[in-house]
């Protein structure tokens, strides 16, 4: 495969190339990984910025319908818009986001709009950094915004929050007057909730819904990367395009008093801190998994099962032996 060619392919904003290119990072060969490596390096230096939006919500709660309209909505204002996602669910049936591409039929025939369905792995891990690669491709691309989505499940939210400039919760209008058992570390993570649906029937509990969660979010503690007024809740109508300006207005002013107040940049630089430890401890977990460790594993299990070895000592063995290997 040829890097430079490739490399160049996605700097003249060649679809084609940028496809191939997602397809090598999210490929787990280690040949691959090494020219997966070579191109996102070439890359890094091209300097180009998206803004990274991340988008998460229960299945069912509008996130494609979202995205279409949201979507359309931006390259209405002559905006360049991908989507990618982060789903840990893709390799059961059903449970994919974005493998179907008639969901957003709109977008994905929009020339200005590029989707991409997630990866299919079952480890977080992989998908993680699959699309946190993707989404460098796409900003050297040249791409306006990146939407990453996922769904409201397990440690996704976390993941995609630590690859997004700023995070946007979808939520449905509530039947009664409680909230939707969104756990607070969900809530402290979005920059916007959204409560979707506030069209017809279920408007009024569309706005309830908000000025419940509106006061939830004054409950929390003021974040020193906020201005005024933010985390905010709002609704919209994604069938109807309804708020979906509203809402870009409101990431618009946040984006803007963040880059200002530098806190933009210092979200970046820690997410790529927390990116390296993370490729880290990935990386000694896989190590484990593998030759000698593994080996050693094994054998040191059934000697602590039996009694004839202590669980520490015979994990200090282990260590050892990774600290033998790497240096
Ligand atoms: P996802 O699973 O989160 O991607 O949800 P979908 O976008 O597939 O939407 C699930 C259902 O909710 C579909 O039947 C949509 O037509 C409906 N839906 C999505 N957005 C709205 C909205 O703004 N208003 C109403 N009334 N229905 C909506």
């Amino acid at each position: 495969m040829d890097i430079a060619k490739l490399r160049d392919g996605i700097l003249k904003q060649d679809r084609r190339a940028l496809a191939r290119a997602i397809t090598l990072v999210e490929s787990a060969r280690a040949d691959h990984r090494a020219l997966a490596s070579e191109l996102l390096d070439g890359l890094r230096e091209v300097g180009k910025q998206a803004l990274r939006i991340g988008l998460s919500g229960t299945p069912g709660v509008g996130k494609s319908t979202f995205i279409e309209s949201f979507g359309m909505m931006l390259t209405g204002k002559r905006l360049k818009v991908a989507v990618l996602a982060v789903d840990p669910s893709s390799t059961r049936s059903g449970g994919s986001i974005l493998g179907d591409k008639t969901r957003m039929e709109r977008l994905s025939r929009d020339p200005n709009a590029f989707i991409r369905p997630s990866p299919s792995q079952s480890h977080l891990g992989g998908v993680a950094r699959r699309t946190r690669e993707a989404v460098a491709l796409c900003e050297a691309f040249g791409f306006d915004v990146v939407l990453i989505e996922t769904v409201g499940v397990g440690q996704s939210e976390t993941v995609v929050s630590e690859m997004s400039d700023l995070f946007l919760l979808l939520l449905a209008p509530a039947g009664g007057d409680e909230l939707q058992g969104v756990k607070r570390g969900i809530m402290e993570m979005a920059d916007i909730i959204l409560v979707n649906k506030a069209d017809g029937d279920l408007k009024s509990a569309a706005m309830r819904t908000c000025a419940d969660y509106a006061g939830a979010l004054r409950l929390l503690r003021k974040r020193p990367q906020d201005p005024e007024g933010f985390p905010k809740a709002m609704t919209v109508s994604a069938l109807q395009e309804d708020g979906l300006l509203g809402a870009w207005e409101e990431i618009t002013t946040l984006t803007d008093w963040r880059r200002e107040a530098g806190h933009w940049y210092r979200r970046r630089a820690l997410q790529a801190d927390y990116w390296f430890h993370e490729e880290v401890r990935q990386g000694v977990l896989a190590r484990l998994e593998t030759g000698t460790a593994k080996t050693a594993i094994e054998r040191f299990g059934a000697e602590v099962s039996a009694g004839r070895v202590t669980p520490s000592a015979a994990a200090d063995k282990v260590l050892a032996l990774l600290d033998v290997k790497s240096s």
